[in-house]
């Protein structure tokens, strides 16, 4: 496929981008202090030597009320200002342009000193904001056009002002947060003033064709949004005002409804941006949940956008343009929206990576050096950690034999594929399959490695993996039993009524892959969250359709506490949340009796119940597999144990890939 579309030039005011892929803003924890400016310049400067059409970085707050928690970036001063001046040019030296995104966080700031439209406390935050005062706001919307102008002094070619994601200008948009009496708000009119003052004061400073970014939240997704009418009628205004560009947003951070994580169809938005487009004369960019060049230049071609934005597929894949433009795009290296490695940081105050990437953000630390002698590797399993660690040695020139016992790829990875909401995993083993095969690297599928095979390798690197625990109980070999795995290969077709031990990450799986519809389609996702017209229903939301589960399944575990706590920052709730609508029945604090022929027997609270079911299916985790790693260690063999095989407990795809990639990295 070409992406003629996608590929093609766009002139922005002054400024002309080489392609419409815009790399979306995001926060990598490498914004806020001045000792990590050369390893952000790191960060864009490969995504800019990748072909990216222009980088719109995390977001800096104009003023100090507005940071996202203490000390973090901010834009405000001249002194600040020239700190970028290391990134813009790092950008340019490699040909491509970049954008400051101006971001006041309001009731989403994680400090005391918040402030918002109202004093209304955001769900999400544990800080109650000081309503601003008339003059407060007037003030705010000076300091966003001051921000706007230091970023033309720091070399930036653009700015990006954020008025979507809940963040302070969408509490000034929507009467959820904005009760306001004053000339800020009260009428629609009223509360449209901020984002309008912002821009008009902004284009005052940097003149006429300094491109200026509006992201406009088009769904709003919580009770009290934005009517459409309201959305399309402050597009208007900000057109009026010099906006260059219009990029989307979806959804409020405190909304529950999920927008970009891997069980949101891909490209579920598309039809909004469409909407807007349709209505405006500016530029429009889509975002949120599109992940691959086939679908950037799809929703082009169809005319729905002018450009794509797309943040994490760039984090995972720095030369995502490249590999498209020339004809690669079967190497890239997929985002798979998990967040587990990039919001999940985030919103833990951690530095951002990403779990099919680890070298992301960490550019200047993790580095596979090209190597000067071609040594031999054997890698031991094609599991995450394997397959990271034998594309990453072979990337660095190693000579590099991938050993695999079974016939395909993936190890649990590939489970994890089979549950709904997460195919896209399908991407990562198609991208590692296909770059082992361009790397030229000695695939032996259906071999499993001997102590034998493995004498004549430089360096041995074991990744032999997990399997799953079998409890000890009593019924354990009843045929009624099975392994999760057995389950998601397909090797048993569990009946109607189901029972789950332990309700870790894959528990939780398990049982929304027993109770989902596989016929499910976009519209059914979207009614089964409570996503409506946007011109019938304000912010976009409606009344959820409730879910029809295909099978009666309870979930037990032995730990008293709520079921699915220790799941992903940004996506558990998610995930407990479809466990409800699909009426799964949540047991903590069982202890297991034993199976039979009458069920599952267990006791709650000194209570025996029976549950009757057509099958108990195990997901206890795992137990690391070994033997070979210990049979080469009492053979006085060096070789490095990594992945499951290393640390079955909170068995992990984020720690197996960077495990393999440093490993790779050391040899
Ligand atoms: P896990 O998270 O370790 O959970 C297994 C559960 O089985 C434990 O919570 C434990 O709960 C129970 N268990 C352990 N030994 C048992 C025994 N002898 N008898 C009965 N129950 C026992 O493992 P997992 O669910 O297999 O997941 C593995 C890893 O995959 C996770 O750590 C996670 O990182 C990752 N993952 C994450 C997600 C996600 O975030 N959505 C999805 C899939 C996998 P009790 O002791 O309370 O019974
Ligand atoms: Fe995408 Fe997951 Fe990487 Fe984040 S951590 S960029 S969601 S693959």
């Amino acid at each position: 496929m070409t992406y003629d579309h996608l590929l093609s030039p766009v002139t922005l005011g002054k400024l002309t981008l080489r392609n419409r892929v815009v790399m979306g803003s995001m926060h990598t924890g490498l914004e806020d202090f001045a000792w990590d400016v050369p390893k952000l310049a790191a960060y864009f400067a490969e995504r800019a030597r990748g072909e990216v059409g222009l980088i719109v970085t995390g977001g800096y707050s104009p003023n100090h009320r507005g940071q996202l928690k203490p000390f973090a970036s901010e834009m405000s001063s001249r002194l600040q200002a020239m700190r970028h001046r290391q990134v813009t040019a790092a950008v340019h030296d490699e040909g491509g342009a970049i954008a400051l995104q101006v971001l006041h966080a309001g009731r989403y700031a994680y400090h005391p000193f918040s402030v918002s439209a109202s004093s209304r406390k955001s769900p999400i935050t544990p800080f109650k904001p000081s309503a601003l005062s008339t003059r407060g706001v007037d003030r705010t919307a000076s300091d966003f056009a001051r921000s706007v102008a230091l970023a033309v002094k720091a070399g930036y070619d653009a700015v990006e002002i954020m008025g979507s994601e809940g963040y302070l200008i969408n509490q000034f948009l929507a009467a959820r947060t904005n009760d306001r009496t004053d000339a800020w708000g009260g009428s629609a009119a009223k509360r449209m003033r901020f984002p309008v003052e912002i821009v008009r004061r902004s284009r005052e400073l940097v003149g006429a064709d300094f491109p200026i970014v509006y992201r406009i939240s088009l769904l709003d997704l919580v009770e009290g949004g934005q009517t459409w009418e309201e959305v399309v009628e402050l597009a208007h205004l900000l057109e009026a005002e010099g906006v260059t560009l219009l990029n989307t947003g979806i959804g409020w951070h405190e909304a529950r409804v999920p927008t970009i994580i891997t069980q949101v169809p891909r490209g579920a938005w598309r039809s909004a941006t469409a909407r807007l487009k349709a209505a405006v004369s500016v530029p429009v960019c889509a975002s949120n949940r599109i992940n691959t060049p086939e679908l950037a230049e799809q929703i082009l071609a169809a005319g729905e956008a002018d450009l794509v934005s797309m943040a994490r597929p760039l984090l995972a894949d720095p030369e995502f343009v490249a590999k498209a433009r020339a004809g690669r795009a079967d190497e890239i290296n997929t985002c798979i929206a998990c967040n587990q490695a990039c919001l999940d940081h985030a919103f833990q105050n951690r530095k951002a990576s990403c779990l099919v990437n680890p070298r992301g953000c960490r550019e200047t630390t993790l580095v596979l050096t090209p190597t000067r002698v071609r040594r031999t590797v054997a890698v031991v399993g094609a599991g995450p950690a394997g397959l990271a660690a034998a594309v990453s040695a072979a990337e660095r020139g190693l000579a590099v034999t991938l050993f695999e016992a079974s016939a395909s790829l993936g190890g649990q990875f590939r489970l994890a594929m089979a549950v709904p909401g997460k195919e896209d995993f399908a991407e990562t083993l198609r991208y590692y399959a296909r770059r082992l095969e361009v790397l030229g690297v000695d695939v032996r599928l259906s071999t499993r490695a001997t102590v034998a095979d493995l004498a004549s390798y430089d360096d041995v690197v074991v990744a032999t993996g997990v399997t799953p625990r079998i409890p000890d109980l009593d019924g354990v070999d009843h045929p009624k039993v099975a392994s999760y795995a057995d389950v998601l290969a397909g090797r048993v077709v569990p009946g109607r009524r189901v029972a789950v031990i332990g309700a870790g990450g894959i528990g939780v799986d398990v049982s929304v892959w027993l109770t989902h519809d596989p016929s499910e389609t976009t519209d059914d996702w979207m009614a089964h969250w409570g996503v409506g017209d946007p011109t019938l229903h304000a912010g976009g939301l409606t009344e959820r359709k409730a879910r029809e589960p295909r099978r009666e399944v309870t979930l037990l575990q032995r730990k008293t506490s709520m079921i699915g706590k220790d799941l992903g920052k940004t996506s558990g709730w998610a995930h407990r949340a479809v466990l409800k609508q699909s009426g799964v029945v949540q047991v903590s604090g069982a202890s297991y009796d034993k199976v039979d022929d009458a069920g599952l027997h267990y006791t709650l609270d000194g209570v025996a119940h029976v549950l009757d079911v057509d099958h108990v299916v195990l997901c206890a985790g795992q137990e690391s597999v070994r033997d070979l790693y210990d049979d080469l260690v009492a053979l006085g063999r060096s070789a490095q144990l990594i992945g499951g095989a290393d640390l079955a407990a909170e068995l992990d795809a984020k720690r197996a890939i960077e495990q393999g990639t440093r490993v790779a990295a050391a040899l």
